[in-house]
């Protein structure tokens, strides 16, 4: 443990850097984030931010093509000008990453534009964009630089029609055929915002179903709504290379087949920024992938450097990053804290509609990892679904049998982002069905199957 007027520096200003360099500040430590790509990390300016504006504009537009159920003529007309659509996202971001240099600035925290390596534990140095090099001594070293898209030999993006999920706001049209290569949360969500948006969609996916590691009943709803939309879905269709062709792009799959499209995005996962850094001179362990070894309190092998976030690929959410890069401070600066507990967070697929989850998964029930009995009610029959024509998804909730507490549960609904915080907070505090059964909520309201798929597990 180190004194409060410990001086931390921070490498990277992502949600893993910045919520920690907040935390420490407010502590009374000096504080230098050393960031090289702009506050807010890739989150705020090229992954979670932007991805979700865009699914944003593709919700509206799904909410439009329901018009004439709704009674409303004309609105499924409705065409959308992708050039106007990138450029608030990229001013969206813009804009929340400066607010968060405005805050950190605020709060006392020395900010420096460049690239950071670790000297030795307790020195890192900083070559500044400006062109000066600086080194720091430090108490408490964090590393959070991240990650970034995966590429292949044979798949290089070019920018233009070969597409990482970071270079697709530099797009003024929609893409004649869009083949979005990988069904995991990143390619399902951005495969299903432009087909929301108007494209034409296929999602290439080496799994028999899309999004493997999610619930499997979600996932299903989610393909069957995929399918319905108009795309088209390759599953078991693993892809081999990806090229330019013509004025478009060839994807290949191992078995040979191709898939010609105008533009392709690639969605096969990330690698932690961990090269270079310095850390395995230091003595820091990473695992066989690159990523940082970490504890439950971001401590990495060395002692005084911590690392939160992508780089320690523990769980890849901003959410869990911030977290995170906060229990980081509290440890080293000697405040409480509680380890981070993966069973406690929840998350969310921006598909629409939407898949959030929490706490216990229904593969650990059915692997018998865990004894949980649960409860899933389709809301095609709530009231409110059916007054906003809703009919796909469900609300499943899970708890511990015996004690009845709530130990998890799945939403698949519009806003179940929103919607799943009444499931956290059952988690959370170890609430049981009966607590959140006899807890009133809104007639009409979609919690109320949240309370009645609680009520059924009494
Ligand atoms: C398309 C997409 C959508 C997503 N949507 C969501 C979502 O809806 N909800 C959610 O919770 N999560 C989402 N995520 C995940 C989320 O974006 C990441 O978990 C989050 O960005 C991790 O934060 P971080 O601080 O670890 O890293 P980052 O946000 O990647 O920030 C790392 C920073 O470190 C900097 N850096 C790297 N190396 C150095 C160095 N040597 N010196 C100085 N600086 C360096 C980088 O420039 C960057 O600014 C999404 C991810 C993707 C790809």
């Amino acid at each position: 443990m180190v004194s409060v007027r410990s001086s931390v520096v921070v490498l990277g200003g992502g949600p893993g850097g910045y919520e920690a360099a907040l935390v420490a500040a407010r502590m009374g430590a000096q504080v230098t984030v050393i960031d090289r790509d702009g506050l807010g990390g890739a989150c705020v300016l090229t992954d979670c931010v932007p991805s979700k504006a865009l699914v944003s504009t593709a919700a509206f537009m799904g909410g439009l093509s329901s018009g004439a159920t709704l009674g409303v003529l004309g609105a499924e007309r409705a065409s959308v000008d992708l050039a106007a659509v990138n450029r608030r996202i990229l001013a969206l971001a813009a804009t929340q990453s400066a607010d968060i240099h405005r805050r950190l600035l605020a709060d006392g925290v020395r900010l420096l534009a460049g690239v950071g390596t670790l000297l030795a534990p307790g020195r890192v140095r900083a070559t500044c964009a400006d062109g000066h090099t600086e080194d720091l001594d430090a108490d408490v070293v964090l590393v959070a630089t991240g990650a970034t898209p995966r590429t292949m030999p044979t798949a290089e993006p070019d920018g233009e029609r070969i597409l990482t999920w970071k270079q697709i706001y530099a797009l003024d049209a929609l893409p004649g055929k869009l083949i979005v290569v990988g069904s995991g949360v990143t390619g399902a969500e951005l495969a299903h915002a432009y087909i929301g948006l108007g494209a034409s969609v296929t999602l290439v996916s080496s799994r028999e179903r899309v999004l493997p590691g999610e619930d499997a009943d979600a996932a299903t709803v989610i393909e069957d709504v995929f399918r319905r939309d108009g795309m088209e879905v390759l599953g078991r269709s693993r892809m081999a290379s990806v090229e330019r062709h013509g004025s478009g792009v060839r994807v290949t799959l191992v078995d040979g087949r191709t898939v010609d499209g105008s533009h392709a995005l690639l969605a096969v996962g990330s690698v932690p920024q961990t090269g270079g850094l310095g850390l395995e001179e230091a003595g820091i362990e990473l695992t066989a992938s690159g990523h940082i070894e970490v504890d439950a309190v971001s401590r990495t092998s060395v002692r005084g450097v911590y690392a939160a976030g992508d780089c320690t690929g523990v769980l890849p959410l901003a959410s869990v990053a911030a977290m995170q890069g906060r229990i980081a401070m509290w440890h080293a600066l000697g405040d409480a804290v509680s380890p981070l507990k993966l069973s406690r967070v929840s998350a969310t697929i921006f598909t629409m509609p939407e898949i959030a989850t929490v706490g216990i998964t229904q593969k650990q029930i059915d692997d018998g990892l865990t004894e949980a009995s649960y409860d899933m009610l389709p809301l095609a029959t709530n009231a409110r679904a059916k007054m906003d024509s809703f009919h796909d998804g469900f609300v499943k909730v899970f708890s511990r049998k015996g004690s009845g507490t709530v130990a998890g549960g799945v939403v698949v609904a519009p806003r179940a982002s929103e919607l799943i915080y009444p499931l956290a907070l059952a988690v959370e505090n170890h609430l049981n069905v009966d607590q959140v059964a006899s807890t009133f909520t809104i007639y009409p309201s979609m919690t109320g199957s949240i309370a009645e798929a609680a009520r059924r597990l009494h």
